[in-house]
C-alpha cells in the first residue's frame, strides 16, 4: 500500500452511531404475515481523513448494507450517520444532491454501471461535466489524464465491451476518482478478478485516493484488509465482532480468526444462533462455564491490549485486561 497520512486526530470524514436496519420481508403465503429480518444491529464506524477500513465478514453478515447506509443509499431504521460532521442521514434527498459529488460509490457490477454506448473517455468526460460542473473544454483533458494515471491510456475510446474485467473497473474508479472525493466507498471492487487484476484495481483506487479522502472497503478477501488497510472490522450477522489494526495486532475473536487463517477449516455456514452470540454453535471456545453465558448474552465490544492500539472485540472469552497479541489458543 502507498503509504498514506492518516489524521486521526483530525475529525472524522464519517461517523456512524448505532446503526439498525431491518428489512421487511414477505410472508411465504400470500395471507402470511411480513417478517422483520434485521440486517444491521448496532454498528459504530469512524473513519478519519487519509484512512482505509475494511469492513469484512461472509455474505450475509451486513458489510454491504453498512457501506449504501453511509451513501445515503438506504435509509437506516434508526442510528446516525455523519458526513464530516453534518447529519447525513437525516438530510432530505434535496440537501443530499448537491453533496453527493464529494462521497462516491464504486460499484461491485462496473460493467453494469456502464453504459454500453459511451467510451472510457466519455464516461469520465461526462461525469466531470454533469457532477463535477467542470466546463466541457476542460473535462477532456482532465479525463484523458485520469484515465491515463489509471493505466488506460491506450483504451480512451474503447466500449466497456471492447474492455476486460480490469480495466471495466478502473473506468468506474477513474469516474470516480476525477471527482476529488472526500469519501470513497468500495463495494467488492475486485471480486471475479484473477489476483494480479485485484492487486492493480486496488492499486488504482488506493494510490490515487485524493490526500485526506477516507475510504471503506467492503471485501470479503482478506488478504486485501491486510494488505490495503489501515483498520478492520469483521462483522458476523449484522455486527461488528471485532476491530483491529492489523499492522499492530492479529485477530483474537475466534470468527475472525478464522476468516483471516488462509489454512483454516472454512468458515462455518451452519445457522447461527439467534439467541446470545451467533457464533455460539460454532465456537470452540463457548464450553464449560461460559456456554451459558454465550448462550444468554449478546457479547459488545471491549478493548483488548494496548489502548493505543484501538483493539476492539466481542466475545465473553476474552476479557478487557487479555493482551490482544499473541492471540489465544487456535480454535
Ligand atoms: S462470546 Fe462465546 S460463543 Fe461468542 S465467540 Fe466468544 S466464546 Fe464464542
Amino acid at each position: 500500500m502507498k503509504a498514506r497520512t492518516v489524521q486521526a486526530d483530525a475529525p472524522p470524514v464519517v461517523t456512524v452511531q448505532g446503526l439498525v436496519k431491518t428489512f421487511r420481508r414477505a410472508g411465504r403465503w400470500p395471507w402470511s404475515p411480513h417478517r422483520e429480518v434485521p440486517a444491521v444491529q448496532g454498528v459504530d464506524l469512524r473513519v478519519a481523513p487519509g484512512e482505509v477500513v475494511a469492513l469484512v465478514g461472509q455474505s450475509g453478515s451486513g458489510k454491504t448494507t453498512v457501506s449504501r447506509i453511509v451513501l445515503g443509499l438506504e435509509d437506516p431504521t434508526a442510528g446516525a450517520v455523519l458526513l464530516e460532521g453534518q447529519p447525513w442521514s437525516e438530510l432530505p434527498e434535496a440537501a443530499r444532491r448537491p453533496r453527493r459529488v464529494h462521497y462516491q460509490y464504486v460499484p461491485q457490477d462496473a460493467m453494469g454501471a456502464l453504459d454500453p454506448q459511451q467510451t472510457a473517455l466519455e464516461h469520465i468526460v461526462e461525469t466531470l461535466v454533469v457532477l463535477g460542473g467542470c466546463p466541457r473544454g476542460e473535462a477532456g483533458p482532465r479525463a484523458q489524464a485520469m484515465l491515463e494515471r489509471l493505466g488506460l491510456g491506450a483504451r480512451l475510446h474503447a466500449l466497456p465491451r471492447e474492455l476486460s474485467g480490469g480495466e471495466q473497473r478502473r473506468v468506474t474508479l477513474a469516474r470516480v476518482l476525477a471527482l476529488d472525493p472526500r469519501l470513497v466507498v468500495a463495494d467488492e471492487p475486485t471480486s471475479g478478478l484473477d489476483p494480479d487484476r485485484r492487486e492493480s484495481v486496488l492499486e488504482a483506487l488506493i494510490g490515487n485516493l485524493p490526500p485526506g479522502a477516507g475510504c471503506i472497503l467492503v471485501t470479503h478477501d482478506m488478504s486485501e484488509a491486510r494488505g490495503w488497510c489501515h483498520r478492520v472490522l469483521a462483522m458476523l450477522a449484522g455486527r461488528v465482532i471485532e476491530e483491529v489494526d492489523l499492522s499492530v495486532a492479529e485477530p483474537v475473536h475466534p470468527y475472525a480468526r478464522i476468516l483471516f487463517d488462509p489454512w483454516s477449516a472454512p468458515v462455518p455456514r451452519g445457522p447461527l444462533a439467534t439467541t446470545g452470540c451467533p457464533f455460539r454453535p460454532d465456537c470452540p471456545l463457548a464450553v464449560g462455564d461460559l456456554a451459558a453465558r454465550c448462550a444468554a448474552e449478546v457479547p459488545t465490544l471491549r478493548t483488548v491490549g494496548p489502548a493505543a492500539h484501538r483493539h476492539r472485540v466481542a466475545c465473553h472469552a476474552l476479557s478487557a485486561d487479555r493482551p490482544s497479541s499473541p492471540a489465544p489458543a487456535a480454535p
